[in-house]
């Protein structure tokens, strides 16, 4: 009960007299006396009409509902504490439902300058259970159990920290008695949870890399040295350079890697994923890439094979349409050890699938996978094979230390240099006619262009529906033979989607009408320009992902949001992101605050979603040193038995009893 904390503070400093009142619609408090009720008739009921005076004038107090139970027991003419919102009503200052309580009743309780208001919820609310019975209750309960918190955090932290006690921050949060105590207050709450929850991702990281071993690549060998030297296409951006050191020192400890490769798109994460599998390569180990589709896995193959020609090295492709017999061969020389490395869709982690020596696995796009097939790679060998998870969903740092927090991270945060900016407008349907005049223009300049409709389960017949028209409408204004068109979604079978995306691919079509079946990974870099219809129904994440299919090529290429002329203000917000910024990070930060972490990819599996006080979007600063915090213990003692961590492996082991936040990620 004490941890239902209050989501805000009311100022009961000060009282007002009734010749202060202004019409702002604030809350105040009033000492006065009823003079007089009345019940008054509606059409409906009546409401209950009450005069509260004090010494400069007169009020009226008004309730809607429950008017009977209020008029007998109101005191006429006693001294009463009222607290409310005032408007004007009928020219006079107005209190509807206000709390009222005797002035005798007020000056015994327990209470103080700022009173807390707790989140009321509709359950909550049903059975009557409003603010003031919440309060009340916590007044019963902090008057008989003041000082009997049990510390939760150790001596160490709290005075290097200078933090206050759990006593006195659970009696300040409900009963402050100024903003400076309040805010010592909440700081203290705040950083036991996150704190908590750090020290348990940070403490299962820990155990991970002492108790999974896996093969130590100690070699960087020819390999990755001669491809590194003289068959780089590009120079890598510094972000590049950076993760791969970091991959190459995590391959070479003996401890099983579990990393996260975040990278917006187009930032270069498939030269990453190669030169990992090189270093594999050269310490006689086999690796596998994983894609979510045909067309992603069918397109790592294709890159990865160009950038490998004049090796010896042997690839190939497993997908679900492979052929027996090509199948029977890659099975064989996985077995043998003659093929390398291995692409493919899920169609990998058959049992059938068995490899000699599979020493790495990438999974691309991890949100597509779930947590139940990475496990499955590691039954393939009898030591797990590595683990290097790419996304391209950029989640800010905060939030991937709680969510990821278990895993190592990371982060490309460069785009390779000469990068054209993707120009991006807003714009209304009745726009459409130069809209089609810039794509016919572009189409004349060789260019292809992506036109994209939403589809959202719910309302997945009428978004058919728009999809259909809309196709069909284009067709009529773009008409063949000079335009062809492709169209792909998901009710099609994977054969004839797989088909249409092929003749856009090889250049056949000039434009592609889809649903959101194209966000994920596809590289046609001669596809310059994406539409998205509806735009202003579409998540800000998924817009970036769309607008992340274009400028993959040298031309400038274009992003145009289509929407109505009716937005709400979150839509006009995600809109006008797009329209400023390209960058992946800063999209997602303002999605975070739009939408909160509980819509984050990934962020389902994780605590930070019940966190009673702190707010992973504003106390980024507390997290960070609870982060810190929980590091710097466990570094010297990771089973908390040095005496002075004592309380915290107490409140640790409660905590980690009553939740179960032990989810194994991997
Ligand atoms: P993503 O991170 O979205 O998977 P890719 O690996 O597909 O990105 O790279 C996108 C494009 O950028 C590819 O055409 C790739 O060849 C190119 N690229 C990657 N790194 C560099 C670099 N350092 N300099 C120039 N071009 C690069
Ligand atoms: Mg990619």
């Amino acid at each position: 009960m004490a941890n239902f904390f209050p989501n805000r503070y009311i100022d009961r400093t000060r009282f007002f007299k009734t010749n202060q009142l202004s019409n702002t619609n604030s809350e105040v408090q009033i000492i006065g006396k009823i003079t007089a009720i009345k019940e008054i008739k509606q059409k409906r009921g009546s409401r209950l009409v009450a005069q509260f005076s004090d010494a400069f004038g007169t009020i009226e107090l008004v309730w809607f509902q429950g008017g009977k139970w209020i008029k007998e027991n109101l005191k006429p003419n006693i001294a009463y504490v009222c607290f409310g919102k005032v408007s004007v009503y009928n020219g006079k200052f107005t209190i509807t439902h206000p709390e009222l309580e005797l002035l005798s009743d007020y000056k015994k309780s327990l209470r103080t300058a700022m009173q807390a208001v707790y989140p009321s919820t509709e359950t909550l609310q049903k059975k009557y259970i409003n603010n003031r019975v919440i309060f009340k209750m916590m007044q019963n309960l902090f008057s008989e159990i003041k000082g009997h918190f049990t510390e939760t955090l150790s001596h160490e932290i709290i005075n290097d920290l200078q933090l206050v006690s759990k006593n006195e921050a659970m009696f300040s949060v409900h009963f402050p008695s100024s903003q400076e105590a309040l805010r010592k207050a909440q700081f203290r709450l705040k950083f036991e949870e996150l704190f908590y929850i750090q020290l348990q991702l940070v403490r299962k990281n820990k155990l991970h890399k002492t108790k999974f071993k896996s093969y130590k690549f100690e070699k960087i060998g020819a390999n990755f040295n001669n491809f590194y030297n003289y068959n780089l296409p590009f120079t890598l951006t510094n972000a590049q350079k950076r993760v791969i050191k970091e991959i190459r020192k995590d391959l070479n400890t003996g401890a099983h890697m579990n990393r996260l490769l975040q990278g917006d798109v187009g930032s270069g994460k498939t030269i990453v994923a190669l030169l990992a599998m090189l270093i594999a390569l050269d310490n006689d180990f086999q690796t596998a890439l994983i894609a979510p589709t045909s067309i992603l896995a069918t397109q790592h193959f294709e890159s990865i094979s160009e950038l490998l020609k004049g090796t010896t090295i042997k690839i190939a492709l497993l997908q679900g349409a492979t052929k027996i017999k090509a199948r029977r061969a890659i099975h064989e020389s996985l077995k043998d050890g003659s093929l390398h490395i291995l692409i493919g869709t899920h169609a990998i982690l058959e049992d059938k699938v068995q490899f000699k020596n599979l020493g790495l696995a990438i999974i691309d796009e991890q949100h597509r996978f779930g947590v139940k097939q990475r496990s499955k790679m590691w039954l393939k060998n009898t030591l797990p094979p590595h683990i290097l998870v790419m996304t391209a969903t950029p989640i800010p740092r905060t939030l991937a230390m709680s969510v990821y927090g278990d895993l190592d991270i990371s982060v490309i945060d460069e785009l390779p240099p000469g990068r054209k900016e993707i120009k991006t407008v807003h714009r209304f349907d009745k726009n459409r006619l130069s809209v089609w005049k810039f794509l016919k223009d572009e189409i004349a300049k060789g260019r292809q262009v992506y036109v994209v409709y939403p589809l959202i389960q719910e309302s997945e017949a009428m978004d058919y529906k728009d999809l259909m028209d809309g196709y069909e409408s284009i067709s009529r204004d773009f008409p063949s033979p000079k335009y062809q068109i492709s169209i792909v979604h998901g009710k099609m079978k994977p054969e004839a989607k797989d088909y249409e995306m092929n003749r856009f691919i090889k250049g056949e079509t000039h434009i592609m009408v889809a649903t959101t079946v194209i966000e994920v990974g596809v590289n046609i870099p001669n596809a310059s320009v994406m539409v998205i219809e509806s735009s202003e129904r579409f998540g800000l994440s998924q817009l970036h992902q769309l607008r992340g299919r274009v400028g993959r090529g040298a031309e400038q290429s274009f992003c145009i949001l289509m929407s109505s002329f009716k937005l709400s203000a979150d839509a006009k917000l995600r809109l006008k992101t797009m329209v400023e910024t390209n960058d992946g990070f800063k999209i997602a930060e303002v999605d975070l605050k739009l939408r909160g972490p509980g819509n984050l990819m990934g962020t389902q599996q994780s605590g930070i979603l019940n966190l009673r006080i702190a707010d992973v979007v504003k106390d980024t600063h507390i997290l960070k040193l609870a982060r810190e915090t929980a590091k710097r213990i466990l570094e010297v003692d990771v089973n908390l038995e040095l005496p002075k961590n004592n309380v915290i492996k107490q409140t640790f082991g409660k905590i980690a009893k009553n939740q179960s936040l032990w989810m194994n990620i991997s």
